[in-house]
């Protein structure tokens, strides 16, 4: 499932392709019906794109706002204008002058009110992306419970856009184990695991790709290879000891971490 940086990092973009403009909307799929945001017409101007952890928000003239939420198979495809016929599997064409943007598979495509924008927004937990991010909520959250550290992370109530890569990663460079209750976490470390999500995804916003390793220190504009952009996310050995890499299932999701440099209790 894409994270916080890529929902973030397509905002700016489907923001700076098509806000301004006159959108030709259609649902090559039929499962939206773009009838109520372009009225009597088939365009409609976009006035801006906002982005809430993994939650895009389309909001259009007049306040029309489309909710989009990718979930696990959700995916935009960028083409210039004029496109091409669309794939019968594209729920949703935004067709502007210059840029086309589809999108297939989302978990969520659909005209919200303003209250159910709110209601949504209001769910969710500060996003480390946004500038009006408050972390207070988050603190307090994680001094009081019992969960663990692992599953609070993944939880978008408590804080959103973090998804399982950037949970496996802050982890390790905090040397925290998943399991360790939320509560037990130091209070200088869960100081650390916002700044930290603040730097990583920002800089997951630029580079488009998740790196926490060297290339999160190192200049900018020099390639990381994959195989060293991660320390134990979905790699056989750790990138720091070299010891191996476990995992386990917790709560459905599958948890990357190194034994050896994450020790528990
Ligand atoms: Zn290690």
């Amino acid at each position: 499932m894409p994270e916080g940086h890529t929902i973030h990092r397509a905002a700016l973009d489907h923001e700076a392709a098509l806000v301004g403009h006159p959108l030709r909307i259609t649902s090559p799929q039929g499962r939206f019906d773009a009838s109520p945001l372009v009225g009597a017409g088939d365009s409609a101007t976009l006035r801006r794109v906002e982005a809430y952890g993994k939650h895009l928000f389309y909001v259009f003239e007049r306040g029309r706002t489309v909710h989009v939420h990718l979930g696990l198979f959700g995916k935009f495809r960028r083409s210039p204008s004029p496109p091409k016929p669309p794939a019968a599997t594209v729920r949703l064409r935004l067709e502007g002058p210059k840029i086309t943007i589809d999108l297939r598979g989302p978990t969520a495509c659909a005209l919200v009110t303003r209250t159910q924008k709110s209601a949504l927004v209001d769910r969710l937990g500060p996003d480390p992306l946004r500038e009006d991010a408050d972390p207070g909520p988050f603190f307090s959250y994680l001094e009081r419970s019992k969960v663990p550290i692992g599953v609070a992370l993944m939880d978008q109530s408590v804080i959103a856009g973090i998804g399982n890569v950037y949970r496996a990663e802050i982890l390790h460079l905090l040397r925290l184990h998943p399991l360790v209750c939320s509560c037990e976490v130091p209070k200088d470390k869960v100081q650390e695991i916002w700044s930290l999500a603040c730097g990583l995804l920002r800089k997951g916003v630029v580079d488009g790709r998740i790196i926490t390793t060297r290339g999160f220190f190192a200049a900018r504009g020099k390639r990381i290879p994959r195989a060293e952009s991660v320390h134990v996310y979905r790699r056989h050995t750790c990138l720091t000891c070299e010891g191996p890499v476990g995992r386990f299932t917790l709560r459905a999701r599958t948890v990357h971490l190194c034994p050896h440099c994450q020790p528990y209790g």
